[in-house]
């Protein structure tokens, strides 16, 4: 058996230095972390050993604490607001490109636009993004496009949407909705689009995939769900210790990929076990 790395996979810029930041906080008992920092069960258990309080994701209330971290997610305007009203002092690790797509959906909306956004509508990067918007729609798949009345629809993407995904959507868009001017801001990251082209790169050398990353990690479920479409045997794991070496049995050329929120180490021990495994003797399917 071989094992076969993506060309790009794991943390992204914006994690990295949500993380550096919060590894440079002194006073961690001072600070809650307003939603999941990142979707990532390791991580988030080492910042609560560490002392940090952490606000569930669909909090709406204002923490006790004087300190709060906006998280790589981003909020809105209005929730920043909200916390700055009550005194608290704001460590805002919102990853720049999450605040590009704030801005274009306000970009959106000022030129008169009814604004849609590609993405889950549960997550918490969109309804930051809704958040600040007048009558803004989110689309997750093509099933979701409506014929809207606006004669200007704009559309901006969560940052972690397959570009396959807005692809099939915007063509959608455009083919329900001849009567209106539709103009996209494509606000998926590079890293996102850097990992989906890796792995599209990947696919055709491999018979199985191993995808590492959180359970709630958007992304990284993106990445599983590609290697399905495409018919490819693939498993999802959080660490090494999910890796199941009968999985592994006939099993040719397994590539190995991870989402944007996934650990270098935790990649690296995985990547070592797959090795053991691929120089152990499996035996071949029947
Ligand atoms: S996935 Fe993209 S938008 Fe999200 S934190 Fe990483 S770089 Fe930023």
């Amino acid at each position: 058996m071989q094992v076969k790395r993506a060309d790009a996979m794991g943390m992204c810029f914006g994690v990295r230095d949500a993380l550096a930041t919060i590894e440079r906080v002194t006073d961690p008992g001072a600070v809650t972390i307003h939603g999941e920092l990142v979707h990532n069960g390791e991580v988030l258990q080492l910042l609560e050993s560490r002392g940090f309080q952490q606000s569930h994701e669909d909090s709406r209330e204002v923490p006790a604490t004087p300190q709060v971290l906006i998280t790589a997610h981003g909020v809105s305007n209005r929730e920043r607001q909200k916390l700055r009203w009550a005194g608290k002092t704001l460590i805002d690790t919102t990853c720049p490109l999450v605040h590009k797509a704030h801005e274009a959906a306000q970009l959106l909306q000022a030129d008169g636009r009814r604004v849609i956004v590609i993405g889950r509508p549960d997550h918490v990067e969109v309804r930051g993004i809704v958040e600040d918007l007048e009558g803004a729609v989110v689309v997750q798949v093509v099933q979701d496009v409506a014929v809207w009345p606006e004669c200007r629809l704009g559309v901006v993407c969560q940052t972690t949407t397959p570009s396959e995904r807005v692809d099939e959507i915007m063509l959608a868009i455009r083919s329900m909705n001849g009567h209106a001017d539709v103009r996209l801001i494509d606000t998926v990251c590079n890293p996102t689009k850097a990992r989906g082209a890796a792995l599209e790169a990947l696919l055709p050398q491999i018979d199985a995939l191993v995808v590492v990353g959180g359970r709630d990690s958007n992304n990284t479920r993106q990445l599983v769900v590609r290697g399905q479409q495409r018919g490819i045997a693939t498993v999802h794991i959080e660490n090494e210790a999910g890796l199941d070496p009968e999985w592994f049995e006939g099993r040719q050329v397994v590539g190995l990929t991870a989402g944007t929120s996934t650990l270098p180490a935790t990649i690296d021990a995985v990547y070592e076990r797959l090795i053991g495994l691929a120089t152990a003797v499996l035996p071949s399917s029947p």
